[in-house]
């Protein structure tokens, strides 16, 4: 990790669990699939995706694998911090310390969205991103 790239601090809502993730994301989305609805209990799931080696986690978790997907969560608040699929791992935005650093680009399983929520502008797929 270089030391000059910026840190975006956050972690889960007892405090017990941080992560420090250092520079920019990947990519930055939505997903509206019914395992993100189910598993946050919110219409949606907003996330950063950064490559796993930019992010140093502190503190107890569980896991929960769904597909190729580990979803990691405290196990005092039960909070879902953050995602790990492969050489990537996924941190939902609101796990971060400071609301609105990042902005979605993107928006999974549109079928799915909520008729109410106004998304205008994120690049739309059907499924998932890599689905095509
Ligand atoms: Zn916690
Ligand atoms: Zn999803």
């Amino acid at each position: 990790m270089k030391p000059e790239q910026t840190i975006h601090a956050g972690g889960c809502a007892c405090g017990q669990l941080t992560f420090r993730a250092s520079g920019e994301p990947r990519r930055v989305g939505l997903c509206h699939c019914m395992t993100c609805r189910k598993v946050s209990g919110s219409a949606f799931n907003a996330f950063a995706v950064f490559s796993a080696d930019q992010v140093e986690i502190d503190g107890r978790f569980e896991r929960w694998s769904a597909g190729q997907t580990v979803r990691c969560f405290c196990p005092v608040c039960a909070s879902r911090a953050f995602s790990l699929e492969g050489d990537e791992i996924e941190i939902g935005l609101g796990a971060f310390d400071e609301p609105s650093t990042f902005r979605p680009t993107y928006e999974a399983w549109v079928p799915r969205r909520e008729h109410w929520l106004a998304t205008g502008g994120l690049t739309a797929y059907q499924k998932n991103r890599s689905d095509g």
